[in-house]
């Protein structure tokens, strides 16, 4: 019932001509957006350029941020509504990587995710616990009070038609994946939370991913637990052929 999602995180790579080489490559290769969203998240400046050469095919975009404000004085920030302007549809936020190298807050991502949601797209809102917090048996509570945090004041249809990505950090970059029953666990805990602030129905309706260190060779084990929806990829979304090869295996 759930639409799966799978997303490219390409963090901080790729120049622009890398970027539209990549998307020659994808764009007619990739299975139907009414069967599986296939979304690339690329840096700020590939954004325009890749979104020239994947019009009117099933490849999404996504942002890796963006500011709460639409303008102003705010140096070297990406506006939503200049995202939205371009037809962005989705834009991650609460990544770990920028929680803790740019000290971004819950209350920060909260206020992104409601611009998001005014300038008309999609947040796809990580939350994820460090090694630390994992080891001492505290991934539940830690989880739940992020998505309790950076889901204020969203109202139910909002929250109902997001994507969030359960993302452990010990498992990002680390090649040391999460058990997938691990990972089914720990996103049941979102969609619980998430029931326990806005209803089963909302809770039904989120998408869930699992990211970390997530390959075409361990796809399909996390997509085949009830509380996946997709996943959020990092190292194996920058080579095309491995982008396919974790569509392929979904749909
Ligand atoms: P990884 O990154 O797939 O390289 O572990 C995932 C992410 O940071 O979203």
């Amino acid at each position: 019932m759930r639409k799966p999602i799978i997303a490219g995180n390409w963090k901080m790579n790729k120049t622009v001509a890398e970027a539209k080489e990549f998307a020659l490559a994808v764009k007619d290769n990739v299975p139907s957006k009414d069967v599986v969203d296939s979304v690339i998240g690329a840096p700020a400046l590939d954004l325009a350029p890749l979104n020239c050469k994947l019009k009117d095919s099933d490849v999404q975009l996504a942002a890796q941020n963006c500011y709460w404000e639409n303008a102003g004085a705010f140096t070297g920030e990406t506006s939503p509504a200049a995202l939205a302007a371009l037809g962005v549809p989705y834009v991650i936020i609460g990544h770990s990587e920028r929680r803790e190298y740019f000290h971004e807050t819950d209350e920060e991502i909260n206020k992104k995710a409601k611009a998001i949601f005014a300038n008309g797209m999609t947040p796809i809102l990580c939350c994820g616990e460090s090694l630390e917090t994992y080891e001492a048996g505290k991934t539940a509570e830690w989880i739940e009070g992020q998505i309790t945090a950076d889901l204020a004041d969203l109202s139910a249809e909002q929250v109902s038609s997001m994507v969030i990505a359960y993302e452990p950090i010990w498992a990002i970059g680390t090649g040391k994946s999460a058990d997938a029953n691990i990972a089914d666990e720990i996103c049941g805990v979102v969609r619980q939370t998430v029931a326990k602030l806005y209803g089963s129905e909302v809770a039904d309706k989120v998408r869930i991913q699992y990211g970390g260190s997530v390959k075409p060779e361990n796809i399909a084990e996390y997509m085949a637990k009830e509380n996946v929806d997709g996943a959020l990829v990092g190292g194996a979304s920058l080579q095309a052929d491995s982008f396919l090869a974790l569509l392929d295996a979904v749909k």
